[in-house]
This record gives C-alpha cells, sequence and structure tokens, in this order.
C-alpha cells in the first residue's frame, strides 16, 4: 500500500513536473516565435510576463529597467496575480543599499540567475517580506536581461511553491531571458543598420548634388570616383579620369617644395588644406580651395583620399577688388595714403639693410584749386590723372608714386646708389607738369612745388619723413612754386619758431602790437601824391618789427586775418578822413584784403561801405587791393562783393598783376580800376628787354580796358622813366618812399615837391 501510494505519488510528482517543463518549454517556443513577428521593442516585455505565467506557471513575472540616472529597478511589464505587490515597491541595482541586495538588484549587477527558495527565510528578501508573505510567495528567481553586453533588466518570477525552480525550469526560464536579451540586441543592430543605411543614402545625395568638387582616390593616388562638381570645375568627365593619377589636376604653378611640403603633412596627419592652383582639362589655371582627408585601414594602412574642393576665382576676384578699393586711390590707380604708409615702411627696411640712402618726394600741384573752380571738377579730375601718369613716367619701376588726397602727390625713391639721381628726377618732373594738360574742351597749365627729404640724413621714421617733405614742400611754394626745396635742419627749426610766432600772433591785436605804414602811389605825370597804399607792420616786443611776408600767410591759415584786415581797414579809413581834411579832399587810401576775408562766412560784421557812411566819407576814399586768384573762384560772394564795392564806389586794384592765373577773360569780367604791375616786371626793366615788351604789352591792355595802371617796387631812376616813357599811371616803391608811419608820410606830403630825388629815404 505504501509502495503504491509511493509509487503514486512519484508518479503525480513526475506528472506534475512534466507538466510544468512543457508549459516551459510553450513558454519559451511562444516567445521565439512572438520574436521572430515582434515589430517593436515594446511588446517584448509584457509579452515574456504572460509567457511566463501562463505556460511558465508562475504566480507573477514582471520585468524591472535599470533607471541609469537613480540607480533605481523600475517595473516597466508585469503579468499575473497579486500585481499589487509592484505598488511603491522599492528595487535598487546598488549594491551599498538594503533594496539592492534582493534577487532583482543582484541578477542585475552580477550578471547572473538568483534563485530564492525560501522566500521567508533568506537574508535577501528582508526589505520585502512583510508585503511578500502577504502575497503568499515562497519562492523567487531573477534572470538578467542585458542589452549589448551591458546591464539593462531583469525578468523576475514569483511562486507560492517552495523550491519551486528545478534546474530544467531555471535553465529554459535563462534561455528565455537569453532569447530576450538577443532580440534586444538585434533590434539596435537592426536600428543602426537603418540608420547607416539612411547615412549612405544622404551622404550619395550630398556627395551627388554638393557644389563642391569631390574625387576619391586609392592609396595611389588613382581616381576611383568624382562627383558631378568635379567634372563642372575641371572639365573633366568621369570616365576622363576614373583610373588616372590626380596629378593631371597638378597646374605646375607652384614649385616642387610646396607639393612637398604638402604631401609630408598629408603623410604625417592625413590631412591637408589650403589654396592651391589647379589646372582645368582647356590649360587653363584656377584657384581652389581644397582639402584632403585619409580613410585608413584597420591596420592603419591608407584605404582611400577624399579630395573636396571649390573654385575660388570668384571670391578672390572680390578679395582683390576689396583689397584694391582700400589700398589704391579710385581716381589715378595709384596707392592711397594707407598703401603709401605701408611702402615707405618697407622701403625704410630696405634702404637700411643695402645700406644705401632713400629719397621721399611731397608733390603739391600749383594752382589746381583754380583750375577744378574755373574749369570744373570733370576737367579736375582729368588733370590728375594725367599728371599721375606723367609722375610715374618720371621714376623707375620699383619706384612709389602715391596719391595722398587732393592735389598731393608722393614718390619714394627708394635705394639711391647715386644722390644726383634726385636732382635729375625732380626736373624731369617740374618740366613734364608744365607741359600743356589737354583737357576735353580746354587746355589747363599747372606747376608743381615738391619737397625732399633724405632717409636716414634728414630722419628715420615714416611719420618723421613725411613731416619733412611737407615742409620742404611748404618753402618750395613759398620760394615761387614751379620748383623743390631740400628739407633742412633749419627748415626744421623754422616750423618750430612758425609755431611760436602764431602763439603770439593770437594776442597781438588785443596787446596793440600792429602798426599801419603808408607807402606813397605816386602820379608819374604829376609827380603829385594823392595815394598811399596801407601795408601792415607787427612790432612784436622781442623780435622787432616784422614784415607781413612772415605772418600774413600764417593769420590766412589760422583766420586770424579776418580781425587784423577789419582793424588795418578802421585804421585806413580814420587815415584817410584826416588826409582829406588836411591834404586833398581827393586822397585814396589802398588797403589790402586778403581772399580768406572774401570767402569768409562768419564775417557777419557791418560792411566796409557802412563804416565809411559812418565817418561820412565817400567810397571813393579807399581803394581795395585783391588778387588775380581771387577772381578765379567760383560762386557768387566774391562777384557779389565786388559788386558791392562798385556800387559805393569804392575802387578796386589788382594787386601783383602778371604773377599768378593772369586770365586775360577775367579782367573784363570784373569792374577793376588799377593793374598793379607786379615788381619782379619792374625789377629788371631795361630798353629792349622783355619785361619792357610785357609792361609796354600790359599797360596798352590795361587802357583799353578803361583800367589805370600803377607799377609797383619803382626803386630807379631809370625805372621811372621807362614807365613813363610806357604810358603808365602811377608808381609806387623805394624811389619815392619806403612804408613808413603816418606821422612820417605827413611830413613827406608836406615837402612834396614835383622832383625825380626820392622823398624820402
Ligand atoms: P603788396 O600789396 O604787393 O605790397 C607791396 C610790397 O612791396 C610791400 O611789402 C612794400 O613794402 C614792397 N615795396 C614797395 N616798394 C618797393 C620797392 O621799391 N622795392 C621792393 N623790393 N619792395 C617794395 P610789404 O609791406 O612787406 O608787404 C608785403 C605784402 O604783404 C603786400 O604786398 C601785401 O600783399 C601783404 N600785406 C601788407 N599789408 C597787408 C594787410 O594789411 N592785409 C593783407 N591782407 N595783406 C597785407
Ligand atoms: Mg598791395
Ligand atoms: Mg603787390
Amino acid at each position: 500500500m505504501l509502495a503504491v501510494s509511493y509509487d503514486i505519488t512519484m508518479r503525480k510528482r513526475a506528472e506534475s513536473r512534466e507538466h510544468r517543463l512543457t508549459k516551459l518549454y510553450q513558454a519559451l517556443s511562444e516567445i521565439n516565435q512572438a520574436i521572430v513577428r515582434m515589430g517593436q521593442e515594446s511588446e517584448l516585455f509584457p509579452l515574456v510576463c504572460r509567457c511566463a505565467v501562463d505556460f511558465g506557471g508562475m504566480r507573477l513575472a514582471f520585468v524591472a529597467l535599470l533607471d541609469e540616472d537613480s540607480g533605481l529597478m523600475v517595473p516597466t511589464a508585469s503579468y499575473g496575480s497579486r500585481l499589487d505587490y509592484l505598488n511603491g515597491i522599492v528595487i535598487s541595482s546598488r549594491a551599498d543599499v538594503a533594496e539592492g541586495g534582493g534577487a532583482c538588484g543582484t541578477a542585475l549587477r552580477e550578471n547572473r540567475t538568483v534563485i530564492v527558495s525560501n522566500y521567508l527565510q533568506d537574508p535577501m528578501t528582508l526589505p520585502w517580506r512583510e508585503h511578500g508573505k502577504d502575497c503568499g510567495w515562497n519562492s523567487i528567481a531573477a534572470f538578467p536581461i542585458p542589452r549589448n553586453g551591458k546591464p539593462y533588466a531583469v525578468l523576475n518570477v514569483y511562486h507560492e511553491e517552495l523550491n519551486a525552480f528545478d534546474r530544467e525550469a531555471v535553465s529554459l526560464l535563462e534561455e528565455m531571458s537569453k532569447d530576450i536579451s538577443f532580440a534586444l540586441d538585434n533590434f539596435d543592430r537592426e536600428t543602426s543598420r537603418k540608420a547607416g543605411v539612411e547615412l549612405l543614402r544622404l551622404a550619395a545625395s550630398v556627395y551627388e548634388a554638393s557644389s563642391e568638387a569631390m574625387s576619391v582616390t586609392d592609396a595611389d593616388g588613382i581616381i576611383l570616383t568624382v562627383n558631378p562638381a568635379f567634372s563642372k570645375v575641371t572639365g573633366y568627365a568621369p570616365e576622363e579620369v576614373i583610373g588616372r593619377s590626380s596629378v593631371i589636376l597638378s597646374s605646375g604653378h607652384h614649385d616642387p617644395a610646396f607639393y612637398q611640403a604638402m604631401w609630408e603633412e598629408i603623410y604625417a596627419e592625413g590631412y591637408w588644406q589650403g589654396e592651391i592652383w589647379d589646372k582645368r582639362k582647356n590649360g587653363e589655371l584656377y584657384p581652389a580651395w581644397l582639402t584632403i582627408n585619409t580613410i585608413f585601414n584597420e591596420d592603419g594602412s591608407v584605404y582611400r583620399r577624399i579630395s573636396l574642393f571649390s573654385d575660388v576665382t570668384e571670391l578672390k576676384k572680390t578679395e582683390e577688388l576689396i583689397w584694391h578699393q582700400a589700398n589704391y586711390d579710385s581716381l589715378t590707380g595709384l596707392p592711397n595714403r594707407q598703401m603709401f604708409h605701408d611702402r615707405l615702411e618697407q622701403e625704410i627696411k630696405k634702404s637700411h639693410r643695402a645700406n644705401l640712402p632713400m629719397a621721399l618726394l611731397f608733390l603739391d600741384l600749383d594752382h589746381f584749386k583754380e583750375v577744378n573752380d574755373t574749369l570744373g571738377h570733370d576737367s579736375g579730375d582729368a588733370l590728375l590723372k594725367e599728371a599721375a601718369q606723367r609722375l610715374t613716367s618720371c621714376v623707375r619701376e620699383s619706384d612709389t608714386v602715391s596719391r595722398l588726397g587732393g592735389d598731393e602727390f608722393t614718390i619714394i625713391l627708394g635705394e639711391l646708389d647715386d644722390a644726383s639721381n634726385i636732382d635729375r628726377v625732380t626736373q624731369d618732373i617740374l618740366k613734364k607738369i608744365a607741359a600743356p594738360f589737354q583737357l576735353t574742351n580746354e587746355t589747363a597749365y599747372v606747376t608743381v612745388s615738391i619737397g625732399i627729404t633724405l632717409y636716414p640724413e634728414d630722419a628715420t621714421t615714416v611719420d618723421a619723413l613725411l613731416k619733412n617733405a611737407d615742409q620742404a614742400m611748404y618753402a618750395a611754394k613759398n620760394k615761387g612754386r614751379n620748383g623743390y626745396h631740400y628739407f633742412t635742419q633749419s627748415m626744421q627749426q623754422a616750423a618750430q619758431s612758425k609755431l611760436l610766432l602764431l602763439k603770439d600772433l593770437r594776442k597781438a591785436l588785443a596787446k596793440k602790437q600792429f602798426r599801419v605804414y603808408y607807402q606813397p602811389i605816386v602820379d608819374l605825370h604829376t609827380n603829385e601824391i594823392h595815394k598811399a597804399e596801407a601795408l601792415i607792420r607787427w612790432e612784436h616786443p622781442e623780435r622787432g618789427l616784422i614784415g607781413p611776408v612772415d605772418f600774413i600767410s600764417l593769420a590766412e591759415e589760422t583766420g586770424l586775418i579776418i580781425d587784423i584786415g577789419e582793424w588795418v581797414f578802421q585804421q585806413a579809413i580814420e587815415q584817410v578822413g584826416v588826409w582829406r581834411k588836411t591834404h586833398h579832399a581827393g586822397f585814396q587810401i589802398s588797403v589790402n584784403k586778403s581772399p580768406v576775408q572774401f570767402h569768409s562766412k562768419t564775417d557777419k560784421r557791418p560792411s566796409w561801405t557802412m563804416h565809411l557812411d559812418t565817418l561820412a566819407l565817400p567810397g571813393q576814399s579807399i581803394v581795395v587791393e585783391i588778387t588775380e586768384g581771387l577772381l578765379l573762384s567760383t560762386g557768387s560772394i566774391v562777384t557779389n562783393r565786388l559788386q558791392e564795392f562798385h556800387e559805393a564806389g569804392i575802387q578796386v586794384s589788382l594787386d601783383d598783376f602778371g604773377t599768378g592765373y593772369s586770365s586775360l577773360s577775367y579782367l573784363n569780367k570784373f569792374d577793376i580800376d588799377y593793374l598793379k604791375i607786379d615788381q619782379s616786371f619792374v625789377r629788371n626793366l631795361a630798353p629792349g628787354s622783355s619785361n619792357m615788351a610785357l609792361c609796354e604789352a600790359i599797360i596798352v591792355m590795361a587802357h583799353k580796358l578803361g583800367m589805370k595802371v600803377i607799377a609797383e617796387g619803382v626803386e630807379t631812376i631809370q625805372q621811372r622813366d621807362l614807365l613813363v616813357m610806357a604810358g603808365c599811371d602811377y608808381g609806387q616803391g623805394f624811389l619815392y618812399s619806403q612804408p613808413v608811419p603816418a606821422e612820417k608820410f605827413e611830413a613827406l606830403l608836406n615837402q612834396q615837391k614835383p622832383t625825380a630825388q626820392p622823398l624820402l629815404a
């Protein structure tokens, strides 16, 4: 009986075991089929749990996923009875906390199956035991499900029986977990394969559509494939280059050292990038921006080299254009100020190295403003262009001619082995610039004033050299223009003392340091003096009496001339009022008026006619002396003021006639009463001389135009006699008197007699 019942029990057990195993096998096969059919990863875990319960005979199954951030194991899928067991359950993956010491955490960490055969006794279950007891658990098992070799999830199964897991069950559940793990890996592989395919497709379309030329060569530089942009840039169809060496693109533009350096870098780094000149199929060279990359085999040998390049011809053109605009003068095409500075710096270095001097010339066209004002800006521009060409033709290729702006030019004569070259070049320039400029409708004449400074003799820096040359140029202007002047140490001192003088000049008027001297203008027919010219003097407390030549231009540059000129005028009208009473009712005083005074827009003071009115003097008391340059000014200011004088009866004298622009047509356009022949013509007056002829011509012409003529600088009787013979109306000069203070002038008037002797020395 016992044996029978034992036998029955054994058989029953064997049957139930077989039943369970059958179910587990069923579960496994179910899962495997599902895996094969499965489209989505998310369906996998619920299925596993269901199979473990429905076919594996488990009461509860759940999959816990590792949350990398918190280290917690989070149940994601579950199936079976007592699902409430999972509510609020805390499972950790960490070994240092109690919740990490259970079957699930251990299985994950150690990547092994963990079996708990007696749930209520095993220390592993401690944190959850109370709750588990409620649910009736007696054995549990945990199976790791790694993903791509890393801890990922754990399948947990729960059973009501003690020792529920025998070897077969365990190995089947292990098998199941492994299959899931394999399935997950497969998912990942598939995803990345798909991504890879997509990437390849993308790469291929980029390759095809890119505007950047691409070619792939093997390790020996044999072209394997090219893209359409390659053909567009190089002119080669794919079949013409595939299988050939990439050397066919080389232009030969670079020297061997260039290619050697490039290849050394490619061999060392696998990479090169830079600008390179290549050759198209039609032989044309072009600049390309090229990048070469290398793909290596696993053993480090070269698999492929990929070249990417684009034709940068247009880009370079724009870059060059921008560079050109920044460095060259757009009108003349000469280097501009910026470029000039760079060149001068370079030339200084070169000269220093070669131990040879260098010259810097500063050029300023004389009377260019007048051409611009009278003939218009287009003509002015044409003249500047032509002048630039003439200047360039005077120097060597290696010398630099620049335009600093306006009518200012510079020339660098570098590395001079013979200083006499400077004179030769300068003479050549003066001659070439003085030649007539044939403009569209007109012929224009200009000259040039040149300042010269030497490196290293005068200065060694860019700024100092430029300042020197500029000063020297002014010296050339002061010498009478159309000439040149070397910079000297004394010029530098002069420039400094000019600054000091200016400081004093600003205070001179307030300190009452100016005086007005008068010089008689003698009627050559009667020898009578009914006219005088007012000439300013500056009584400087330390320097003594300073003549106007030394400060008028300074006063003009600074605008001080406006106040000074006004003061002279005031003195002159007060004086003329006196002499009209004491000496002659028709007495006249000439006052010099600077062009700056005419052009001043800020001059809001009452006009000269109003001043005369206040003193009850007629306009005829005053003659305004102007210079030829003033008449060339365009605009209405000058014309209006001259007109105003004319209407008020104030006469106008054209001073220094013959030294300026001397355009005869202008004499007729304005109401001029007197022409003053410049003293340079009178100085060399001799019978039959060309100056004699000129004076005669001027006098005849002036008379024809209704003007009287005053000869300036009459120093000798011979000069006076020749002028009288030529029909000149008035004479002014040391022969009669120097300019003198008013009291002395009165003495002169009082002793006035018709005589050929000097009236006052
Ligand atoms: P300018 O108007 O042509 O005046 C004639 C200059 O010739 C005066 O020089 C006079 O002293 C000088 N001179 C007269 N007779 C002879 C002679 O026989 N031989 C020589 N060698 N020279 C003679 P100054 O006084 O030195 O004046 C020079 C210039 O300064 C004037 O030339 C005039 O342009 C300017 N200036 C003088 N006073 C004034 C003024 O109040 N205002 C303005 N804006 N300029 C003035
Ligand atoms: Mg004068
Ligand atoms: Mg004069």
